[in-house]
């Protein structure tokens, strides 16, 4: 099995560059999703992120991942809590559910903050997908986020020049969605055969 991260700042087109990969037949895991998960109601995450931030973050029982995300995003420090709780249960969520995977294709796992956890070198390959600011921050508004929210998560993220230097590819996103298309193709055909040989 080839492992590849798949990474890139907010609104760079990740997820949709995933969405791609999984339609010409990778297996893709989502980081973002393993944290929803990992602090679900009755879950261990759960119960610390609770016990940290105290029942203010609660609606209807669950944790309200738009407050917790106001309140961590303009909170450096409470960011860095949350974050102490929630990678090490991400982290053990990806090795599990590596565990279970089978057959010699290729896994990109989407993970956003794979810069900011220093996980790089714990993948076959890297891929970061970037655009610029101002094509992310229009995203990001047509998306229906507010200016205020979209500088917060950029700023709490790494530069788009760390995740450069650490990544083996870069796809640059700032064309249309068969710019896109195209060059997930093209690492598909022609560089992830070559890499599977070389692991093989
Ligand atoms: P996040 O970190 O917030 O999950 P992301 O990097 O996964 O962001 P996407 O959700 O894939 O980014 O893309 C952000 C938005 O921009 C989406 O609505 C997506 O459809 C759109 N988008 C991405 N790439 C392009 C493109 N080349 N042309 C037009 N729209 C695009």
């Amino acid at each position: 099995m080839l492992i590849v991260a798949l990474t890139g700042g907010i609104g760079s087109g990740k997820s949709l560059a995933a969405q791609h990969f999984a339609e010409l037949g990778a297996q893709v895991i989502d980081a973002d999703q393993l944290a929803r998960v990992a602090i679900e109601r009755g879950s261990a995450g759960f119960d610390e992120v609770v016990a940290t931030f105290g029942d203010e973050i609660l609606r209807d029982g669950d944790i309200d991942r738009r407050l917790l995300g106001e309140l961590v995003f303009n909170d450096a420090f409470a960011r860095r809590k949350l974050e102490a709780i929630i990678h090490p249960l991400v982290r053990a969520a990806f090795e599990l559910a590596l565990s279970r995977t089978q057959g010699n294709g290729v896994l990109i796992y989407e993970i956003p903050l794979l810069v900011e956890t220093d996980a790089a070198s714990r993948f076959d390959y890297v891929v970061t997908v970037e655009s610029d600011l101002e094509v992310r921050r229009q995203r990001l508004k047509d998306r229906g986020m507010r200016e205020p929210e979209i500088e917060a998560r950029i700023c709490a993220q790494a530069t788009s020049d760390q995740r450069v230097s650490s990544a083996d590819y870069v796809i640059v996103n700032n064309g249309s969605t068969d710019e896109l298309l195209h060059e997930v193709e093209h690492l598909w055909k022609s560089v992830f055969p070559l890499l599977q040989r070389e692991k093989g």
